[in-house]
């Protein structure tokens, strides 16, 4: 991989913040994105736009055509069997509420369970409990180690007559755990419960086929892939999604529509009320275009050398504390030094251009297990390079000595 090259299709990264160039470490959140990606957006405003799926007219179809070749694209890449299976969304949180709302509706009943895990997103905890609140079903949450493994004797004692579904992160945004997913899915299987995997923070970082996994609903961001905000997929085996009611209702969705009786859309329209991110998709798609060309397995490699680079030369700096040190990790390290509050470290390191997320990270369960409140992040993409590890670690050292 060559690294430099790389950075050149991200202009981003040319810029400076306070006079100093940017090093850009905040990619758990989101990732930057490549001059093909905008320049496709752009491209399309200025001699594509129409609304698709509806029109007689070219450019309708010519619009239609890219996005439903974008959904090809994300079928391709995540090695679905259809594209029936595909569904776009706005993203992860949208997402899982869409699958929570309808799974819950159509496949639960008070005092039915969901199996998820103390390293959960908010956004895999909070629709969880708006159902729960709903329809009074419980939660059920796999405990972990301190080095930040899920303990799957655990998990496996977790399941009852009453578990309807398992909902897990392959990859945790805060600990870069990589939890062995393959595994807790024939697990689930086993007791004949069907699982939904939170793959935000995998499918930048790895393969992720669904076929392999055997997952049965697996949802992720556009954004934290390279590609733009406001776009995300659902996938879902499709005869769970033929299964489930639609989540919004409106226009696209439907077959036919009377005051006395409406039918459904086939998959996947039945699922994507209203006018999609027709344009955002085609960004997405040049996304994973983009990343195929770099290969996602010399990527994984890249930043999992920076992960060792980082944590060892980190472990360095007196006082260091590294939260989450699971044998199979992502490029993700979360940190505090001595009691240095996270906020500062954040606020100091910004002042030296080094872009790091600070605070809860989205995962307060996941902090009270910690026992702290928050923690500094450095997240990893294919275009940080080793260097800028070193003016990480330095930052570090300079911002501990002030204190
Ligand atoms: N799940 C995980 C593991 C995440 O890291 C994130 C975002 O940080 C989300 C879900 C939510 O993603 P989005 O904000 O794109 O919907």
């Amino acid at each position: 991989m060559d690294i430099q090259r790389i950075r050149e299709d991200f202009p981003i990264l040319d810029r400076k913040v306070y006079g100093k160039p940017l090093v850009y470490l905040d990619n758990g959140a989101t990732t930057q994105k490549p001059r093909i990606v905008v320049d496709a957006i752009t491209d399309e405003y200025y001699s594509v736009n129409a609304n698709v799926h509806r029109g007689v007219h070219y450019l309708s179809q010519q619009a239609t055509e890219l996005h439903e070749s974008s959904r090809e694209t994300v079928r391709h890449y995540i090695n679905a069997r259809s594209t029936n299976e595909i569904i776009f969304t706005r993203g992860t949180t949208e997402g899982i509420n869409l699958l929570v709302s309808s799974f819950g509706q159509e496949f639960m009943e008070e005092g039915d369970e969901v199996i998820i895990s103390v390293m959960e997103h908010h956004s895999n905890i909070v629709p969880w409990q708006l159902l729960a609140a709903r329809k009074g079903i419980a939660i059920k949450v796999v405990p972990m180690n301190d080095k930040g493994e899920l303990l799957l004797d655990e998990y496996e004692k977790l399941f009852s007559e009453r578990t309807k579904i398992v909902s897990i992160m392959q990859v945790s945004n805060v600990l870069g755990t990589v939890n062995p997913i393959k595994e807790m899915i024939a697990t689930a299987h086993a007791h004949g419960v069907p699982f939904m995997v939170d793959a935000a923070q995998s499918i930048p970082h790895m393969k992720v086929d669904v076929q392999d996994l055997d997952a049965d609903f697996i949802v992720f961001s556009g954004h934290k892939v390279y590609g733009p905000t406001g776009v995300g997929v659902v996938y879902g085996k499709e005869e769970w999604l033929d299964r489930l009611p639609p989540y919004q209702g409106g226009g696209e969705m439907i077959q036919y529509v009377s005051f006395e009786k409406t039918t459904f859309n086939e998959l996947p329209f039945k699922f994507e009320a209203g006018t999609p991110d027709y344009i955002g998709t085609t960004g997405f798609a040049k996304a994973l275009d983009y990343v195929n060309g770099i290969g996602i397995d010399n990527i994984a490699a890249h930043e999992h050398m920076l992960t060792e680079y980082a944590t060892a030369r980190m472990k360095e700096i007196p006082g260091m504390r590294i939260f989450g040190e699971a044998a199979h990790k992502s490029g993700v390290i979360s940190f505090l030094v001595g009691d240095i509050h996270h906020f500062d470290m954040g606020t100091l390191l910004d002042r030296l251009g080094i872009a790091v997320r600070t605070g809860h990270h989205c995962a307060q369960p996941l902090m009270q297990r910690l026992g702290i409140e928050g923690t500094v992040r450095a997240s990893f993409g294919m275009y940080n390079t080793k260097e800028e590890i070193d003016v990480l670690v330095a930052g570090i050292a300079r911002v501990s000595q002030m204190f």
